[in-house]
């Protein structure tokens, strides 16, 4: 029996089991094995009769004097009745429903039971107590149900613990010897591991709930540091490439400084500072700068350009968007606009090429800028002839026939949008130098999970927004103030102000599951659709509505959204797909529905769409069902403005499954369940770390390689 063997090897059993057992995901031996308790019932008080309390938990080993089932005339209930005995006292026992019991429990049988007891109309008595038979073959201290710790998994329909414990006994059993540590043991010592064949036995079958937890710990390190190993693994390869080395230019960053119309906040200061240190280096760096919406990420990669581009060096720029990318070009060519930076821009959808040019007029302080149309041909064979030193765009960058005669910096826009391919296309310009590589995010990721989902980069943080800023106005609002909002909102649209109203994906349906499986985007659109049809009917017939979810094409979610920037839609009703970068500082309101729906890092995202200009913004939370704890995981939101924050939150209230990008990597739920712990995550990624320093390939850690491979393909890192 090997861990790969099916499942049917040890239990052939009928079809109905073993499709409720392929429904679970077991399918071999070791996926069984690897099937843990979620909890102990604690039986391991054995007494006597004479010793049982009334209420108290406990295992008795007594002989059965008489057992009999019988039915109830009131309720037509199966009640199966025992009286047992030891020597120190008799006590009852009884079952309800399950008649069958007399066919396995026969008057003389010695038995040992576990369960609580309780008192009825006839006195004290054990109620549906759990039994196992006692006999020559399975003495007391061999017992699974009762007389120990007794696990209890997380049951599925027809899976039974029971039955569970049964098989996972036969297992381990004959498994036992074959199971390799496969981790190294100077690393089992440093930690003080249980060993592979140790931990699966006490994670089954504990000795003592510190021996469960002990067994649980060393699997969380090793999911979790295998995870780390892979990650790491990457980026030690990276490290053995050669990257540009572009010398900071100081005087250069100075200047760049000083011709901005505001002050660098410190926090932008310390990010840029890394980002440049990183340049100087021979080998290509990867960075995720992680900043609030609105904290000036842009700027800081504007930095890391001018300087890679004064010292000979191209730099491509990706957002996800062609919005994102005009809205890019237009800001990154204003920054540079004092120093002739040629700055190039194309996108793939319309197929329109705009080269810029700019002359500087110094004197008059005014700068102005020259935005030529040229073909694509010459766009393309001026990057090829490095006489574009900045190229924006979207994913046509990516394309094979984009090269670049000396790329540099590659700075991506929100980059979990972009798969690792599409980055490793990126990047692979140059067959010998390996560009720099700066990713941005404004998706605030608790440290844990950023340390491990962007384990492969280093971390920049902007933890502060420019000063001046208006707070936004943020608050619940119950239905009864319904009508009042909406008069709110058409006073400030008068005024000449936009406002944003979003609905959650999903539509209320009375059959949760359903609405699970069947996420239909049609659901999403309908509720989107009510919306939209009420609000330009009924409520504000006289304004402009918008409409925008994720059913509709990309021409024309970006033409709405081109119209709300430009102002032709005062109003737009959405779903979340509404662009996480998108900066319209007209927008002052944003509207939430049923915002007990959304994550709170998701919530903060929305509120940053409004308060982007100096005009005072408001964030309104519509809640349907404000229950205390509704309330009181929304409070998070009026009490902190901070997104990491806010992400914490997220991870302890709802989990790491909650983080877009987590769920795709198929990361094992017990790995998912530790990256909550830090330090954890710290131990396991130190670990790591120290191991591939030592032995890159592990060449010295056979077994440890193979686990890592299966682990990999597992992951669909690979
Ligand atoms: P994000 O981090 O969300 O990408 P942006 O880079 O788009 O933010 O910056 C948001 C706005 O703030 C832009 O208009 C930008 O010019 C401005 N900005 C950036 N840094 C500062 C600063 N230190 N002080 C004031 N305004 C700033
Ligand atoms: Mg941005």
């Amino acid at each position: 029996m090997f861990l790969k063997s099916p499942i049917e090897q040890v239990c052939p059993s009928s079809q109905k089991l073993q499709n409720r057992l392929k429904k679970m995901g077991i399918k071999t031996i070791g996926d069984i094995l690897f099937y843990f308790p979620h909890r102990y019932d604690d039986f391991s008080n054995l007494i006597a009769i004479s010793q049982a309390k009334l209420n108290q938990v406990c295992s008795l080993q007594v002989k059965i004097l008489e057992i009999k089932t019988r039915r109830t005339l009131k309720k037509k209930m199966f009640l199966t009745e025992a009286l047992l005995g030891d020597e120190t006292g008799t006590i009852k026992a009884v079952w309800f429903n399950q008649p069958y019991l007399t066919k396995v429990l026969k008057t003389g049988d010695f038995i040992c039971t576990a369960g609580k007891i309780v008192f009825g109309q006839t006195g004290s008595y054990l109620s549906n107590p759990i039994y196992e038979k006692i006999s020559v073959e399975k003495p007391v201290l061999d017992l699974i149900h009762t007389a120990r710790l007794v696990p209890v998994y997380p049951e599925t329909e027809g899976l039974s613990s029971r039955w569970l414990r049964l098989i996972l006994e036969k297992i381990l059993e004959k498994i036992k010897n074959q199971l390799n540590e496969f981790l190294p043991l100077e690393i089992i010592k440093k930690y003080q591991l249980l060993s592979l064949p140790e931990a699966i036995q006490q994670i089954h079958f504990p000795h003592s709930l510190s021996q469960a937890e002990k067994a649980k710990f060393r699997f969380s390190f090793e999911q979790l540091f295998l995870l780390e190993l892979a990650i790491l693994k990457e980026r030690l390869k990276l490290n053995k490439e050669k990257g540009p080395l572009i010398p900071l230019n100081l005087d250069l960053i100075r200047k760049f400084v000083k011709s901005l119309p505001f002050l660098l906040t410190d926090a932008q200061k310390k990010a840029a500072w890394q980002i440049l240190k990183d340049l100087e280096k021979p080998i290509p760096c990867s960075r995720l700068l992680q900043g609030d919406v609105g904290s000036g990420k842009t700027v800081v990669a504007v930095i890391a350009a001018l300087n890679a581009v004064r010292a000979g060096w191209q730099a491509a720029f990706m957002s996800p968007t062609e919005i994102l990318a005009k809205q890019h070009f237009k800001e990154v060519s204003s920054f540079l606009a004092p120093f002739k930076i040629r700055i190039g821009f194309l996108t793939s959808k319309e197929d329109k090429i705009i080269s810029q040019k700019l002359t500087h007029q110094k004197e008059a302080g005014k700068i102005s800028s020259e935005i030529l149309e040229i073909s694509r041909v010459k766009l393309l064979a001026k990057t090829r002839n490095n006489e574009i030193d900045i190229l924006i765009g979207t994913h046509s960058l990516i394309q094979d026939k984009v090269k670049f005669g000396k790329l540099g910096l590659c700075i991506v826009d929100e980059q979990h949008r972009f798969g690792v391919e599409q980055r490793a296309k990126l990047l692979i310009q140059n067959s010998k130098i390996i560009p720099h590589f700066l990713s941005m995010t404004a998706t605030p990721i608790p440290r844990t999970l950023a340390l491990t989902i962007y384990g492969n980069l280093d971390l920049s943080l902007i933890d502060e927004m420019p000063k001046g800023r208006k707070k936004i106005i943020s608050r619940f609002v119950n239905h009864k103030e319904r009508q009042e909002i909406y008069n709110f909102i058409r006073q400030r649209i008068k005024a000449g102000e936009q406002a944003f109203v979003i609905c959650p994906r999903i539509e209320t349906a009375n059959n949760k599951e359903e609405t699970e499986n069947k996420i239909s985007s049609w659901s999403e659109v309908r509720a989107v659709k009510a919306e939209y049809e009420k609000l330009s009917k009924e409520i504000f017939p006289d304004l402009r509505i918008g409409m925008l979810h994720g059913k509709m094409k990309v021409n024309e979610k970006e033409k709405i959204m081109t119209a709300f920037k430009n102002k032709k839609i005062d109003i737009l009703v959405s779903t979340s797909v509404i662009e996480v970068g998108i900066d319209i500082p007209n927008a002052t309101i944003m509207m939430i529905e049923g915002s007990e729906r959304f994550g709170l890092a998701q919530l903060h995202q929305f509120r940053g769409r409004v308060g982007r200009s100096d005009l005072q913004s408001y964030c309104l939370f519509f809640t349907d069902s404000p229950t205390k704890t509704v309330r009181a995981r929304l409070n998070a939101l009026l009490e902190t403005n901070c997104g990491f924050q806010l992400a914490q939150k997220d991870l302890e209230i709802r989990g790491p499954g909650s983080f877009t990008g987590l769920k795709q990597w198929g990361i094992p739920d017990l790995a998912m369940e530790s990256l909550k712990n830090l330090s954890l995550v710290e131990k396991t990624r130190n670990a790591a770390f120290q191991l591939l320093n030592k032995d890159p390939d592990l060449k010295n850690y056979p077994e440890l390689k193979k686990k890592l491979q299966e682990f990999e393909i597992k992951m669909h890192l690979e």
